[in-house]
C-alpha cells in the first residue's frame, strides 16, 4: 500500500542535554559539536518498522525549564515522546519525571507512549545517572529506555524505532490508516 502513515513525535527534556544532537545524528548522520537552538525545529524522516514505512515529524523542542519544556502544544497532535535527561546531570533525570507527569495531566490519560533517553553515556567518567535508575522510571511509566550516545552514534536510530514501536503498542496502524 502507498499509505502515508504520518507520526508525530515531539522530543523534550532539559537544555543541553543533547536533545538537538540526537535529533540531528538521527536525520543528517552527523553530530554538531556546537549547536544553539535556541528556536523549535521540526525535521521529517521516512522511518521503516515492521516494514511499514511511517513518515515521522520530529519536533526538536527548546524549552528550558520545568515551565516551558512542555506547553499545550506538544499534547495536541503528538503521538509519541522522547524524553532525553543526560547520563551526567542528575538534574536533567529528575526534571524527566516532572514532564512525564506533566504530559499524563495535559493528555487526559496514564499511558503514553514514550522513550525515556539516558544520553551521551560516552561520557562514562561523569556519570551521574546510573542505567539501573533510567531502567526503572520507564518501567514505573511504562515507558521504553535506551542510553545513547549521539558523538558515538550509539543507539540512535532505536530511539525512534522504539518510539514507533511504543505508538503502534497502543494504536496499531491498520492497513488503510
Ligand atoms: P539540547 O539543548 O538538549 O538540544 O542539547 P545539544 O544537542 O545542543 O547538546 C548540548 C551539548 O552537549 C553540545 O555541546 C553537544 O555537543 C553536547 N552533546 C550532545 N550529545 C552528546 C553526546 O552524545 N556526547 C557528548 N560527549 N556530548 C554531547
Amino acid at each position: 500500500a502507498n499509505t502515508l502513515r504520518k507520526r508525530k513525535i515531539a522530543v523534550l527534556g532539559s537544555r543541553s542535554v543533547g536533545k538537538s544532537s540526537l535529533v540531528i545524528q538521527f536525520i543528517e548522520n552527523h553530530f554538531v559539536d556546537a549547536y544553539y537552538p535556541t528556536i523549535e525545529s521540526t525535521f521529517s524522516k521516512g522511518v521503516a518498522y515492521r516494514g511499514i514505512e511511517y513518515d515521522c515529524d520530529i519536533i526538536d523542542t527548546a524549552g528550558q525549564d520545568e515551565y516551558s519544556i512542555l506547553n499545550s502544544k506538544h499534547a495536541i497532535g503528538i503521538h509519541g515522546y522522547v524524553l532525553v535527561y543526560s547520563v551526567t546531570s542528575r538534574r536533567s533525570f529528575d526534571m524527566i519525571k516532572i514532564v512525564y507527569d506533566k504530559i499524563v495531566d495535559f493528555c487526559g490519560k496514564n499511558d503514553i507512549p514514550c522513550v525515556i533517553v539516558g544520553a551521551k553515556t560516552d561520557l562514562q567518567s561523569s556519570r551521574q545517572v546510573p542505567p539501573n535508575e533510567g531502567e526503572e522510571l520507564a518501567k514505573l511509566n511504562n515507558a521504553a529506555w535506551v542510553e545513547t550516545s549521539a558523538k558515538n552514534n550509539v543507539n540512535v536510530g532505536k530511539v525512534f524505532e522504539l518510539c514507533l514501536a511504543e505508538i503502534e503498542k497502543r494504536s496499531p496502524s491498520s492497513k488503510t490508516d
